[in-house]
């Protein structure tokens, strides 16, 4: 756990020497492959029978020490799902299956009742995503399938379908808007998958259950064609349809890694959890409600300084947020807000040093932009490692074409 905050203090010189060989070690490193990727984990169910056997909290640990940096969970019934979201929202994107218990999945599209149960939550909460849902070839044009497409449009929703190819094209074709997010890539070879995504540009697929893919930590040629051809368009996913299957996620993510290494960084990035990213998080941001506990809502620049939330800097604004208790050795992620200052074309790099030792952390950590206004930047770092206790320093860099500014702050890890 994070100790009260020491000082805050402007770059002295030996601090700034610190800051540049933490760099050029980054510079050194960057040509290598990386494979310490975040994952996104697009197939995540938390089902009534999963709930019994495996806590909420203990799933959570589990995604955090896959270093997941979001999952897409959709459950039978609905409550696993909220059970996860509401302990880790930072972590939990809700998708809304039709099925109230398991075992819905081959009547459902004639059940008025699962219809009903779908309304009566759409009301209630606010998802990414209806689905996963099965549903194959005509059946997809059925009045209850139909009702969801315009659910799904209605509340701003990407289907997650687990379906054959005639059926995700029957989808499509109802709704000119709607995405699709095909579960499992349709179990169709890499042929195949290209054909129906050069075919319809609202369609994704997840891997999930694909354990072909990358098996033995190699990756086949038609599986590479297929990830060159459509770098923005795969995603990964374990599907945890049996209560036994949570407790694969981080080797699923492991398992992912070693194959995505060998993949060009920037399609492996993709497929790890670009993709999924900027497919689900559009969605997810504009329908989640706001100030409920995400952290986009709560690392706004009126926070107050404690265990998780350092301000930084305050001209500008800069407060960097831990998204969990920091603990020696278990990756976290932090959000970094700039805000109440011109913001445009500013880059943000964070690292973190130890300045009694001299060195800093043992990996690189990842930045992605959030959110980029005019007077608000929004970046999360994930894969940060914290690999001893001691004094510790974050280490701040603001760039814009015309100026660069260091902050560093202390801090105590025990
Ligand atoms: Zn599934």
């Amino acid at each position: 756990m994070l100790g009260e905050i020491m000082t805050f203090s402007l770059p002295t010189s030996s601090k700034l020497s610190c800051f540049c060989a933490i760099l050029c070690g980054l510079v050194l490193s960057a040509g290598h492959a990386q494979t310490d990727f975040p994952i996104a984990d697009a197939h995540i169910h938390y089902s009534h029978d999963s709930v019994e056997y495996t806590p909420p909290e203990r799933v959570i640990e589990l995604m955090r020490s896959a270093n997941l940096k979001f999952a897409l969970v959709s459950s039978s019934d609905d409550n696993g799902t909220q059970l996860l979201s509401e302990l880790a929202p930072d972590l939990i994107v809700p998708g809304l299956r039709p099925y109230r218990r398991r075992g819905e999945l081959s009547t459902w599209f004639t059940d008025d009742g699962a219809l009903a149960y779908v309304e009566d939550l759409l009301a209630t909460n606010a998802y990414a995503s209806i689905g996963e849902f099965h549903l194959y070839g005509e059946s997809a044009d059925l009045p209850i399938p139909r009702r969801i497409v315009e659910l799904a449009d209605q509340y701003n929703l990407i289907l997650h379908a687990h379906s054959d190819a005639d059926a995700v094209e029957r989808l499509l074709a109802q709704n000119s808007k709607v995405k699709v997010l095909w579960a499992h890539s349709g179990f169709d070879s890499p042929a195949e998958i290209a054909d129906m995504l050069s075919k319809h540009d609202r369609l994704w697929a997840d891997l999930a259950f694909r354990s072909e893919v990358g098996s033995g930590g190699q990756l086949s040629e038609d599986w590479i064609e297929l990830f060159t051809q459509y770098p923005d368009r795969m995603m990964l996913g374990t599907d945890t349809y049996t209560p036994e299957r949570m407790y694969f996620i981080p080797e699923h993510a492991e398992g992912a890694r070693v194959w995505l290494s060998s993949l060009p960084a920037d399609i492996a990035e993709g497929v790890a959890w670009k993709n999924a990213y900027n497919l689900i998080m559009p969605h997810w941001e504009a329908n989640r409600p706001a100030n409920l506990g995400s952290p986009n809502a709560t690392a706004n620049c009126g926070v107050s300084d404690d265990d998780n939330t350092h301000i930084v800097g305050d001209e500008p604004t800069v407060v960097v947020q831990a998204l969990k208790a920091i603990e020696v050795s278990e990756p976290f992620s932090v959000l970094i807000t700039v805000c109440d200052t011109d913001v445009n074309d500013m880059k943000i790099k964070l690292n973190a040093s130890m300045p009694a030792h001299g060195h800093g952390m043992n990996y690189e950590p990842e930045h992605s932009v959030m959110e980029h206004t005019d007077s608000q930047l929004k970046v999360q770092v994930d894969g940060l490692v914290l690999h001893m206790p001691g004094n510790w320093e974050w280490l701040v860099e603001l760039r814009t074409p015309d100026m660069k500014t260091e902050l560093t702050y202390d801090f105590d890890l025990q």
